[in-house]
């Protein structure tokens, strides 16, 4: 299995790992052992495309001179070009979209019985409650909690290719996380395309997460996606009283300028934007924002772009990502005018990553000498690391650790003794979960 894109993709790979080994196969990471290949693309902008056609003609190759028999294409780029790639891919054995991944197995066997190309793709919907092979360390989770998207920002084609946004039933969701913390998790990493948007019956955001707080072994849960215009009192107040609860938030804000914002079809103006910064701060004291930023946007003007570029210097969040926008076929603002020229773009972005770059060293700064408690999570040339709370995996920076026997999944008290751009370093004074505890303090 090649799985590529975010996180939401992932969780998609592990429940086909899980189904095919329910299925009788074996899942192996060598593709040149491997009968079958199926690689998990992502569709959601042009370059991600790029890499996953790649992903899929690397994995044709192994057709012709290796072992493989067959090539499934699965994910959100079969699911948004299922015909294009049947007519462009003849080395693809099956094509299957996002709503058909617990029929896996059969389709692999189908597929490795020869004969005409399997294609099987239909509307999407929200794919939950299979099992899962775990593709993350043990001890950090992600776990989705919806799918799809109604909030139409005129750049994403995530409503074209995952659907309208969906629910899923609370009780499926303790379920899993029960089983996740059963199979070694002690984080939790909530997943949905906009998670403020959760709803199933009276249970909203809020009284999930607290929930989730109350699952056995549970250490930390951590909230991903949220929208800025959705940021409850609720929320915030779960977020604060519960100390499971990471003290951190991702919120995408895409832009601050109202014209761009409103070009963009975002809910909500800058002003908006900025009172639920101040008040999420002012709320959940030592909360970690991070946000992302799209540059380029048609009708980006170079004043628009400098009140961007102020407000990352304003806002100081602690961890950003920028993308350049990437007109996307079938989205209304592929068809705006002023498209803004790709150079220009990639410099506004360079402009953005240069400051935010000086904003990270500060506040890294600022926590040598603290006291931290920190999940351990591997080893990277020989030096351990790990993360606090106000670092989500695989985006954000790590903490290196010295002078403990931890072991990953383990949380650590740790005493900051430096600082780098993104990363910290630190001596770790005690372990504070040896094997199941969840009774961690931040
Ligand atoms: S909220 Fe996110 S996923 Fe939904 S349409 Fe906007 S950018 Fe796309």
């Amino acid at each position: 299995m090649i799985s590529l894109g975010c996180p939401k993709n992932q969780v998609d790979a592990e429940q086909m790992l899980g189904v095919l080994s329910d299925s009788g196969f074996e899942v192996t990471s060598d593709q040149t052992e491997a009968d079958v290949i199926v690689v998990n693309t992502c569709g959601f902008i042009e370059s991600a495309k790029d890499e996953s056609i790649e992903a899929i003609l690397d994995a044709a190759k192994m057709k012709k001179g290796g072992k493989c028999r067959a090539l499934v294409v699965a994910g959100c780029l079969a699911q948004r070009y299922s015909d294009e790639l049947r007519k462009e891919l003849p080395e693809a054995d099956a094509i299957i979209g996002t709503a058909e991944i617990s029929r896996i197995g059969e389709i692999c066997d189908r597929a490795l019985g020869g004969g005409a190309p399997v294609m099987q793709v239909s509307a999407p919907k929200l794919v939950f409650g299979l099992p899962r092979v775990s593709t993350t360390p043990r001890h950090y989770r992600y776990l989705k909690i919806a799918e799809g998207c109604s909030n139409r920002c005129s750049y994403c084609a995530i409503p074209i290719i995952r659907g309208n946004f969906a629910s899923r039933p609370s009780a499926s969701i303790i379920e899993e996380a029960r089983s996740l913390a059963d199979d070694g998790a002690k984080e939790l990493v909530l997943l949905a395309q906009d998670s403020t948007g959760y709803r199933d019956g009276k249970t909203d955001l809020p009284v999930l997460l607290r929930r989730l707080t109350r699952v056995r072994g549970i250490a930390w849960v951590r909230l991903m996606y949220a929208y800025p215009g959705r940021i409850s009192d609720g929320l915030m107040a779960v977020m604060a009283e519960e100390a499971k609860v990471c003290k951190y938030l991702d919120i995408p804000v895409q832009h601050i300028d109202d014209a761009v914002l409103a070009a963009m079809n975002r809910r909500g103006a800058s002003r908006d934007i900025r009172r639920t910064i101040e008040k999420l701060r002012k709320r959940v004291p030592g909360i970690a924002l991070r946000t992302s930023l799209i540059t380029g946007f048609p009708g980006e003007t170079d004043a628009a772009f400098k009140r961007l570029l102020a407000f990352v210097r304003e806002a100081e969040f602690e961890h950003l990502g920028v993308f350049t926008y990437s007109p996307e076929e079938g989205t209304p603002a592929a068809l705006l005018l002023k498209q803004v020229p790709a150079e220009t773009a990639r410099e506004r972005l360079d402009l953005i990553m240069k400051a935010q770059a000086k904003i990270s060293l500060k506040k890294n700064r600022a926590l040598v000498g603290t006291t931290r408690t920190v999940l351990v999570d591997g080893m990277e040339d020989d030096v351990l690391f790990g993360r606090t709370q106000s670092q989500a995996p695989e985006i954000d920076g790590v903490v290196y650790l010295s002078e403990t026997e931890a072991l990953p999944g383990e949380f650590v008290e740790v005493t900051i003794t430096d600082a780098m751009e993104y990363d910290l370093a630190g001596t770790a004074s005690k372990i504070l979960t040896r094997g199941r505890g969840d009774k961690v303090t931040r």
